[in-house]
């Protein structure tokens, strides 16, 4: 292995090298995501409608299906440089543990105080609110690290920012809040006394410990009631797919630089946004055919959109207050088992993934939560980084891969997305070298009532 070593540990880009605009991966998808609906009048979602919602330049990137680069803002470009690029990584530590011929490497988006990727989004949404000349933003936060990144991103810009926390992460992760709170962010446990679909959801489910569908409708409530203000959200929709290609669009030009090809490419899914970054230029040269890569979504057993969910029409949240997105659904009255990679508990999927997979262009994989933490542990112990629960399951399909290889004797490339830390999930990992970690996989009975709930309309293939 030794003559290798010319590829260091550690890929940066100079600060010139980085990307000076978004790729938008639809411009060349022959089937293009299918629109958000109207819930009532079940037509497409005119920019008009979403302007009540979203802030217009974002309602424009929502939109744009056509244009294949979008330029980043030189502010955003400026904050970018604070933490960015960030290091893909050759995790020679790891392969020689494994005694793998595989090559592995990492994009790791951990290397900032949000602790996640979800920054990369959060400043440009921010930055478009500000430019806008909005006083503020609401959004919801579950495991609590879309919140903190939007926090940071709004405390940089002088913008308001009112987050709606799951309350069950609000009370498991009171340092998650009080990053928040440094940030100057107000942090609300939601369901909440404090909107009409807060006290409805809490009259029907008396002591409920909440969910992202139920903090979204709150979120979203106060947004559209609150002069000067806008809901963003941290995931799922098409310009946080945009936003977050600044992953894959660094990785390539890194991995340009040295001649390294991936054969395969994996990231974790919850909505879908990192996976969705860090292989949009990768999957704009496949859907080119200008090459060919193997693409592997992983998600949680407990919340399996892609691998038992179905492909339709379907609520964004559990107040039904949002715009319908066609994608692969296990419905918004789903309620996932309370695992510990809340990042990935949602119930739906990036239509922008959703279409690409439907069309046979990724794989997806459903991995138990024992054996991610196993992927962390051993992860952790010899590449030094603590990843996010959520993380690790990239390194679960990761580590099995290179396993194939080992068996095979072939020298695959393989990529992953690092996507965070885990320092606040200790409580998890507690669990994990407790033994008390279990797995739960929900039934097909289960998974029918969460069916039961998707709306029903003529060409709603379900
Ligand atoms: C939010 C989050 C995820 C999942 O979100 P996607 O939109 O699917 O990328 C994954 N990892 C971390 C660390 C997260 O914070």
């Amino acid at each position: 292995m030794a003559e290798e070593r010319k590829i260091p540990y550690k890929i940066y880009l100079e600060e010139s090298e980085m990307p000076d605009a978004w790729y938008n991966v639809r411009a060349d998808m022959k089937h293009k995501p299918a629109p958000l609906l109207n819930p009532v009048t079940l037509q497409p979602m005119t920019a008009q409608e979403l302007g009540e919602v979203f802030c217009e330049e974002l309602v424009k990137q929502e939109l744009n299906n056509d244009d294949r680069y979008i330029e980043i803002p030189k502010k955003i470009r400026d904050f970018y440089r604070m933490y960015r690029p960030a290091p893909l990584v050759r995790a020679y530590c790891l392969e020689e543990k494994l005694q793998t011929p595989a090559k592995i490497y990492y994009k790791f988006e951990g290397n900032n105080t949000s602790g996640s990727h979800k920054l990369n989004s959060a400043i440009a949404q921010a930055f478009y609110a500000k430019d806008q000349g909005l006083k503020g933003v609401t959004t919801e936060t579950g495991a609590g690290q879309w919140g903190t990144a939007l926090s940071m991103a709004c405390s940089y810009l002088d913008l308001d920012c009112i987050v709606f926390m799951v309350k069950c992460s609000y009370e498991q992760k009171p340092f998650r809040r009080e990053v928040m709170r440094t940030y100057g962010a107000s942090v609300t446990p939601s369901p909440s006394e404090t909107t009409r679909i807060g006290r409805q959801i809490l009259a029907e489910h008396p002591g409920t410990s909440g969910s992202l569908g139920c903090a979204i409708s709150e979120a979203v409530e106060v947004a559209t009631h609150t002069e000067g203000y806008r809901y963003v959200l941290g995931s799922v929709l098409n310009q946080v797919a945009l936003h977050q290609s600044i992953i894959g669009t660094e990785t390539k030009i890194a991995m340009d630089k040295y001649g390294i090809r991936p054969d395969i490419i994996i990231g974790c899914a919850g909505g879908g946004s990192n996976l969705a970054g860090l292989i949009a230029p990768f999957m704009g040269e496949k859907l080119r055919g200008e090459a060919d890569y193997h693409f592997i979504a992983v998600e949680p057993a407990s919340c399996p959109s892609f691998t038992r969910g179905v492909y339709a029409y379907d609520y964004c949240d559990t107040g039904k207050v949002c715009p319908l997105a066609k994608m692969y659904t296990l419905g918004s009255g789903f309620i996932p088992s309370p695992s510990h990679s809340g990042g990935l508990r949602y119930h739906g999927m990036s239509p922008v993934l959703s279409q690409l997979y439907h069309d046979g262009y990724m794989e997806a994989r459903a991995v138990e939560q024992t054996s991610v933490f196993a992927a962390a542990e051993q992860f952790a112990r010899v590449e030094g980084i603590l990843p996010a629960p959520e993380s690790s399951h990239a390194i679960r399909v990761a580590i099995d891969e290179a396993m194939k290889c080992k068996e095979t004797g072939e020298e695959k490339t393989i990529l992953f997305g690092l996507t965070g830390t885990g320092y606040f999930d200790m409580f998890a990992y507690e669990k994990y070298h407790n033994g008390e970690m279990t797995d739960y996989i929900p039934s097909d009975e289960d998974l029918k009532a969460g069916f039961d709930g998707l709306p029903a309309f003529p060409g709603n293939g379900i």
